[in-house]
């Protein structure tokens, strides 16, 4: 099927973006096959059905590099005993519970719910970093069969860790990174860990070995709080990413989360592994860990991602909080106005191409049909020059009315299609009290 989404101002990002006001994408099965004026589209492709998007700005669909839907369920929760004072606490006292008290139903609905969040939110590829140690063989299939149901892409993982039991989840992430194998462009496995003060070299070594014979990545939390920095100072004599690069976890298609307590021989090591990193300001602010070296590590030409590290699925409020944090950081208001758009727009779109092998986060022939469709009503001229401005100060406090991924439209005049979105946080609502229980009794 063939779909003219016209009439409105396309954006096309990539490394010429370009800016069409009446402009048109024409999508045909899952890719684009036509960018440009509305009505030269409607000449080339007179048959296609048609969207109107009058009164809205068309951008590729959004990305976010480091999700854990499975957090939806703690969402008001009060937490047991006396308030976490600091990172490991938060750890002990919260998500190493939350984790532990998902149940099957529990794992899918946390899920659902994120994903059909990202579809309102016009975020159309996740990779996603899941924990469920009480019902941990067959969670990610849970979570596969959730995001073919919502539509969009997600790269899915285990997180590995020695906490509650050793090696706990290799085999998890084994048996999916096989079942994946290439991939099918809208599902990608990795190997998860969950962090280096949590993971043995016994651990690390055959969860890496695994990942090396599959050709697949790392995926896991680096020097978030200082406490995993001065856990591997003490046990190994070196700092994190010395030893998870001596392990073998660096590379390419690893992903180094957060990276907030390093140094520049840490920094440098990363830049030559050629590992990316993936920044998640809102999350460091939230548990209070400290500021990555944004600059220090883009300087370095690192690929640096931004995720949202379960606190939303809305990466236009991600980006905005990395500009505002790197600005008072660094007590500089000249930073922060090109790179954290980057992180966003161009750097996630690298980091998707290294794990599924196709380049989302353009509009254009031949590029996959991911389309965030805004209501956007500019009230000053809008151009290539002036975009980030735009996207910055309007864009992200702007409504998603459309969403479309591998050219299936999930939510059009702001209604999902794919997901019974009441139905779900209904069902939610109803097992969160057991499930608050169950944590309670841990
Ligand atoms: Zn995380």
């Amino acid at each position: 099927m063939t779909t003219r989404f016209e009439n409105g101002i396309v954006v096309t990002l990539g490394s010429d973006n370009r800016v069409i006001w009446n402009g048109s994408v024409v999508t045909e099965g899952e890719n684009i096959v036509g960018v440009g004026d509305a009505a030269e589209m409607k000449m080339r492709f007179p048959n296609a059905e048609v969207v109107d998007c009058a009164g809205k700005i068309v951008l590729p669909g959004f990305i976010c590099t480091h999700h854990h839907f499975y957090s939806t369920m703690a969402r008001g929760m009060a937490i047991p005993g006396e308030p976490a004072s600091n990172f490991v606490e938060i750890l002990e006292r919260l998500w190493w519970k939350v984790d532990r008290a998902l149940d099957e139903e529990d794992i899918l609905l946390s899920a659902q719910i994120p994903l059909i969040e990202c579809i309102r939110n016009g975020t159309t590829t996740v990779i996603d970093h899941h924990a469920s140690p009480g019902m941990r063989d067959g969670s990610l299939d849970l979570i596969e069969k959730a995001v073919r149901q919502a539509g969009i892409r997600a790269s899915l993982c285990y997180e590995v860790s020695d906490r509650n039991a050793i090696g706990g989840g290799i085999e998890e992430n084994e048996r999916f990174i096989r079942k994946v194998g290439q991939g099918d462009g809208q599902i990608a496995a990795m190997m998860g860990l969950h962090a280096s003060f949590t993971l043995s070299d016994a651990t690390l070594e055959k969860s890496v070995g695994i990942a090396k014979d599959a050709g697949v990545g790392c995926h896991v939390h680096v020097a978030e709080d200082l406490a995993d920095r001065q856990d591997s100072l003490s046990k190994y004599g070196m700092p994190t990413v010395h030893r998870l690069d001596k392990m073998g976890a660096s590379g390419e298609k690893s992903l180094f989360i957060h990276c907030v307590h390093i140094d520049e021989s840490e920094m440098d090591l990363i830049a030559s592994t050629k590992t990316s990193v993936v920044h998640n300001p809102e999350s460091n602010m939230n548990n209070a860990v400290g500021v990555t070296p944004l600059f220090e590590l883009l300087k370095r030409n690192v690929l640096v991602g931004l995720g949202s590290d379960g606190m939303s699925s809305d990466m236009l409020s991600q980006m905005r909080c990395a500009y505002l944090l790197h600005r008072l950081a660094n007590h500089d208001p000249r930073v922060a106005f090109l790179e954290a758009p980057k992180l966003l727009l161009q750097n996630n779109a690298g980091i998707i191409e290294r794990q599924f092998g196709i380049r989302v986060g353009e509009l254009a022939e031949g590029r996959p049909a991911d389309l965030a469709i805004m209501d956007y009503q500019p009230p000053t001229q809008l151009s290539e020059a002036n975009f980030l401005g735009h996207l910055i100060f309007g864009l992200v406090d702007a409504t998603v009315d459309t969403t479309v991924c591998r050219g299936k439209i999930l939510m059009q005049n702001k209604k999902i299609l794919s997901m019974d979105e009441e139905r779900l946080a209904r069902r939610s609502r109803e097992l969160a009290p057991q499930m608050w229980q169950r944590l309670a009794a841990l």
